[in-house]
């Protein structure tokens, strides 16, 4: 076994060079990309041997549910990227906010989410967690007087995603990592929308850092999975202590997926905010559209926060045409080349009217309170031309005039 890239040294790679490098251990095979490791367990030279494993006296694989060697490959990559000590993969980007609250929460303990969070977590939060004494409040996104407000003397963690789906509102991730500490909590960051070639939210005291590897890391809709990564004692012991007891494991066919995802990651991400920048100017200017929510223009409210906490504004445009509902699905239903699907982080453009879908179960009242209008329309750009993006979209839009 060899480490081809040499991180001993006083000088540190760079994080473009982590992405393509971090991660890879070599086999006596000389392999140049990454093998998978298809085998569920692992065997011992002895009875000795396995005895010592097993009772954690000397370290090595045992069993897949534990580790596995292309599943470590993709967390120490990821770690290295989000600069993180450690990382644990998971089934799901789900199962890494599962993981993450059962092995660091107990009942009686009271977490502060932001209201945007994604759909699922906040029935997880709201309609399982409860069921085991554990409390949660919902907060809007950047009011950070909000965050302070609902804190309890049993508060113990801050769930945040920045920028938010679809409005792509922000946080500031030190000040609410400040207000965490101050009060004894942890913060978590869903980053799922920037990755770590875009913000890293560690770097700016965040403790724990969640992933859906199912979008950008994959980057071609392929396979789910997700990751937590954050510090040895919490990360590589708590939550990967209670990840190899239930079970939520990464298979090493997605994580090599998701390993090899990570090579192209920073060229892919910069490409989708590229596109995305020029679609947003292209639509703020457009007469049949009423607003456009990207951080990378001018007109989002916190386009500075965006500019100083994010190295680009990311792939997700929101925009609100003029017509409600029946507008928002013309432009929609216009579409010859974009994707309607609810997915996002794809190579393909992906398009979704959120009221109806990603947001359809939620009352009429959360919706308007969370700013999701039946006019809204999201696109998560792809990597086509973005001049194709543009007709595809013009053609919907332009009947609407
Ligand atoms: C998709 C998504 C999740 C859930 O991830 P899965 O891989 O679908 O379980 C969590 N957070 C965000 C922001 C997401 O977009």
């Amino acid at each position: 076994m060899s480490h081809p890239l040499d991180t001993s040294g006083s000088r540190r790679p760079g994080f473009d060079t982590l992405a393509v490098r971090a991660g890879q251990t070599r086999t006596a095979e000389q392999e140049h990309s990454d093998p998978i490791f298809a085998t569920s367990s692992f065997v011992f030279a002895s009875a000795a041997e396995a005895a010592a494993r097993f009772a954690g006296e000397t370290p090595g694989n045992i069993y897949a549910r534990f580790t596995n060697p292309t599943v470590r490959a993709f967390q120490d990559r990821l770690a290295a990227l989000e600069g993180g000590e450690a990382c644990v993969a998971t089934a799901s980007g789900m199962s890494a906010i599962l993981s993450t609250c059962l092995s660091l929460l107990r009942a009686g303990d009271h977490i502060i989410s932001s209201r945007s969070v994604f759909g699922s977590t906040t029935n997880l939060f709201s309609n399982y967690l409860t069921r085991f004494g554990i409390e949660v409040s919902y907060v809007p996104l950047s009011d950070l007087e909000a965050w302070a407000r609902v804190l309890r003397p049993n508060t113990r963690m801050l769930f945040a995603e920045t920028p938010s789906n679809p409005l792509t509102e922000l946080v500031d991730i030190r000040a609410l990592a400040e207000l965490a500490h101050t009060h004894d909590c942890l913060l978590a960051v869903d980053n799922c929308f920037c990755t770590p070639v875009l913000q890293r939210p560690l770097s700016l005291g965040a403790d724990l850092v969640i992933h859906s590897a199912t979008k950008y890391l994959d980057g071609q809709g392929r396979c789910v999975g997700g990751a937590v990564v954050g510090d040895a004692e919490r990360v590589g012991k708590e939550v990967f202590g209670f990840l190899r007891t239930a079970g939520p494991t990464m298979s090493p066919f997605n994580a090599w997926v998701f390993h090899k995802g990570l090579e192209t990651l920073p060229l892919r991400m910069r490409a989708h905010s590229a596109s995305a920048l020029t679609l947003a100017h292209w639509l703020e200017k457009h007469p049949a559209v009423e607003r456009v929510h990207y951080p990378g223009l001018a007109s989002h409210p916190q386009h500075a926060l965006a500019a100083r906490q994010q190295a680009a504004f990311g792939g997700i445009v929101a925009f609100e045409v003029k017509g409600g509902r029946e507008a928002a699905w013309r432009v929609i239903d216009s579409t010859q080349m974009l994707s309607i699907t609810a997915n996002l982080g794809d190579a393909k453009t992906t398009i979704t009217h959120p009221a109806t879908t990603t947001h359809g179960r939620i009352t009429p009242e959360q919706r308007v309170e969370q700013g999701i209008v039946e006019g809204l329309v999201r696109v998560a750009v792809g990597l086509e031309d973005p001049t194709d993006i543009q007709a595809d979209l013009a053609r919907g839009l332009d009947s609407l005039c």
